[in-house]
């Protein structure tokens, strides 16, 4: 029997029942029933009762190519029915991971020649630590392993994962954090600049946030800093240009390595291919996931810097990690049509030189003005609207992300899917958007703002 047996009630019935969410509160969805996204085609979602939403979302930050790509499903198909499963343990490998890992290499920053897979960004955020840590081991310093992050990072949801992030929440939840784990100040002006700070020396400051926890630890007993180049699910917080030039510049005096997180950023979101190229950071590891298949099929990619990589083969002996789904070959497949469709199509170089300016002008031109609008920050594909009482004096509601809410339901309403985190709004679009689609996104999100103004 397939859904369309059942009625919506019947549906959220069962939802209710038997299904519990990620991120949800399970007391306020018993009263609401969710949502039932059943189709999507394009840079549409559809759901159960036929309306038709924008998605401003790209899903979680992942269908990069857009929904309804055949050519994905074809090479699905293709790979279940040749090879639907086999591991890359024990010394066998299989084609598409091999062939994948290659091209990752390819369109990654120089010093990126390795690759590892896992399902979820969160598992790759595991594999990150594990092997940093075990990095440093190897060089026979054991205890060079605590690593920097920043608050309102978010690297998952796995143990590691929260313990990396620095979401004070999902901490309290937490029962035991993975120890070593320190957070920092983030670089988020507009919330923490000093009056009359420029936006470069505002950088420099939160970059020395970094520089002070690695002396306060001792060089000697830090492995590395991790940190999102945007940091995306805090709330898109664009870090000021000078910014990561002095994190790099602060990890390499103090030999700390550089783990970047392009969860969010990688395949095409800033207008390279990777952010560390948008900015110029060379980095010891790179998470990727989500985009990397359009979300198509479950799958992340640790890229590895050379530098780690050499140590790994130089010293050998095992690396005791890895998972059954480490390398899937359908996921891969899957991730291979993606990454040419996104090529053929120039997807990123589109981004960068059309529509990514065309998205930041017209957010800029017609919602920055808006009453209820303190900041529109942008960066290729990657927005946030920060919602404020006073434009002036930045001042808040009074209950954190009520007024965000009611715009994303409104807006929701209007047929334009956004997100709302504390009292920002975050836009994060397939890039299949064209200037004609950037237009209607404005008008149904000023609908939106105007409604709950
Ligand atoms: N890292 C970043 C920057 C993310 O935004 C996310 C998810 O949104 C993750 C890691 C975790 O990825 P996943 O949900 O696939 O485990």
């Amino acid at each position: 029997m397939t859904y369309q047996n059942y009625s919506l009630k019947q549906l959220q019935a069962i939802d209710a029942a038997h299904h519990l969410h990620p991120f949800t509160d399970h007391k306020e969805l018993r009263g609401i029933g969710s949502r039932m996204i059943t189709r999507a085609d394009g840079p549409f979602i559809y759901d159960s009762e036929g309306k038709e939403i924008l998605d401003g979302m790209a899903g979680l930050w992942c269908v990069n190519i857009g929904y309804g790509r055949s050519e994905l499903a074809d090479a699905a198909h293709a790979q279940m029915k040749e090879l639907p499963y086999y591991n890359n343990f024990f010394k066998c490998s299989t084609p598409t991971p091999t062939l994948l890992a290659k091209k990752i290499a390819e369109l990654a920053p120089k010093n990126i020649n390795q690759v590892f897979f896992g399902s979820s960004g969160s598992e790759a955020n595991d594999t990150a630590v594990r092997l940093v840590r075990h990095y440093w081991a190897l060089e026979g310093k054991p205890q060079k392993n605590r690593i920097i992050s920043r608050q309102m990072a978010y690297h998952g949801s796995t143990i590691a994962g929260t313990s990396l992030g620095g979401m004070e929440g999902m901490h309290g939840q937490l029962g035991g954090a993975v120890p070593n784990i320190v957070h920092v100040m983030m670089p988020y002006a507009y919330e923490l600049g000093l009056p009359g700070e420029s936006d470069h020396d505002f950088g420099l400051r939160a970059a020395k946030a970094v520089e002070d926890a690695i002396l306060e630890a001792g060089a000697e007993n830090v492995a590395a800093f991790i940190g999102e180049p945007i940091q995306g699910a805090g709330g898109v917080k664009i870090p000021p240009a000078s910014y990561w030039p002095e994190i790099q510049r602060i990890c390499r005096k103090y030999d700390v390595l550089l783990m970047l997180d392009e969860v969010i950023t990688g395949y095409g979101r800033t207008g390279e291919w990777f952010a560390a190229q948008s900015m110029g950071i060379e980095a010891d590891t790179i998470t990727t996931a989500k985009a990397l298949t359009s979300g198509y099929q479950p799958l992340s990619a640790l890229l590895v810097g050379d530098r780690i990589a050499s140590t790994l083969v130089e010293k050998g002996g095992e690396f005791y990690h890895g998972y059954t789904y480490s390398g899937h070959p359908v996921a891969c497949a899957v991730a291979l049509k993606n990454l040419e469709i996104i090529e053929r199509e120039g997807m990123v170089e589109r981004v960068k030189n059309d529509t990514g300016p065309y998205f930041a002008e017209k957010l800029q031109a017609r919602i920055a003005p808006h009453g209820l609008v303190g900041e529109v920050r942008t960066f290729g594909f990657l927005a946030a609207i920060e919602i404020v009482k006073d434009k002036k004096t930045r001042e808040r509601f009074m209950e954190p992300g009520s007024a965000a809410v009611t715009i994303r339901d409104h807006a929701i309403a209007n047929g334009m899917m956004l997100r709302a985190t504390g009292d920002t709004m975050i836009m994060s679009p397939p890039l299949i958007w064209t200037r004609d689609t950037i237009d209607m996104a404005c008008d149904r999100l000023l609908m939106a703002l105007d409604l709950a103004e």
